[in-house]
């Protein structure tokens, strides 16, 4: 356990990469047959909750490096969130024989694979409002601003600005045409990782990593974040000296400033807001 502890706790001649993260939910796990969601063959229950190491609550799920402790997730950045994600989908097209001819479906799967190759799509920093997204349907009158016909996508013209003046609204063919024509053909980093990402992760029947396991990450996912966020908070209790009921209404981000002001450390935290993610 000390040797695990050490490892979480920040040092002061750390260099800190430092995220934003947003609130996580740590909901109750659908059990049973009463459960509104449809549970797969496989999927876990409750009382195969287990305990989870400090050592693997740590690491990204995905790629083992060290989660920044500001960020309650389960993966250390966007990108390899989807990663992981892009796994599990094409795993479960894989072995679906209605779904693995769908052309459809080939094309979905190439433009996530793409995404993933290219570093991640940034879905946090393009993530719109209810509001806005209505807004765009009504100012461009449901129509596709390129075919004419039903639209229901809202698309970011050029780069990721949420301004009006950058939505349009497509259909979902324009849609994915206009986003594969942007596309480069990928360079051989990339294109072996993609072989990589095949052979070693989505081909294999059993899943290499918890994160993959297209039947039972949905519920696991939930059970680590949850011990996740437990150790998390042992570990500032502990340091601080403090009580829970100290820090009711604190936002997690405060929480973590507040942490390394009163434990001491030296380093703080640099270079805020790159992962505003939750995942
Ligand atoms: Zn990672
Ligand atoms: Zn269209």
């Amino acid at each position: 356990m000390s040797q695990l502890g050490r490892t979480l706790r920040p040092r002061r001649d750390t260099s800190w990469e430092v995220h934003v993260a947003a609130s996580c939910q740590t909901g109750a796990v659908p059990k049973g047959s009463n459960s509104v969601r449809r549970r797969e063959p496989g999927t876990p229950d409750a009382d195969e909750r287990r305990e989870y190491t400090t050592s693997e609550l740590e690491v990204c799920a995905n790629c083992d490096g060290p989660i920044a402790i500001d960020n309650r997730g389960l993966f250390c950045s966007e990108a390899c969130h989807q990663m992981a994600s892009y796994v599990r989908y094409a795993r479960r097209v894989a072995r679906d024989p209605a779904r693995r001819d769908d052309p459809d479906v080939a094309e979905a799967l190439r433009i996530r694979l793409a995404f993933v190759l290219g570093g991640g799509y940034p879905a946090a920093e393009r993530k719109l409002t209810d509001a806005a997204r209505a807004a765009v349907v009504d100012r461009d009158s449901g129509r596709c601003q390129n075919c004419g016909g039903p639209g229901d996508q809202v698309d970011h013209i050029d780069g990721s600005s949420n301004d009006m003046s950058n939505l349009q609204l497509l259909c979902d063919r324009c849609h994915r045409q206009k986003t594969t024509s942007n596309f480069t053909p990928a360079g051989p980093e990339a294109t072996l990782l993609a072989i990589e990402l095949q052979a070693t992760r989505v081909a294999p029947d059993q899943p290499a990593r918890p994160c993959d396991d297209e039947v039972r990450w949905t519920v696991e996912s939930r059970w680590r974040k949850s011990a996740r966020i437990k150790m998390l908070w042992d570990q500032v209790l502990e340091d601080t000296g403090t009580d829970r009921s100290e820090w009711v209404g604190w936002p997690w981000s405060e929480v973590v400033m507040e942490w390394i002001d009163r434990a001491g450390y030296g380093d703080g935290p640099g270079g805020a807001g790159e992962y505003g993610g939750e995942w």
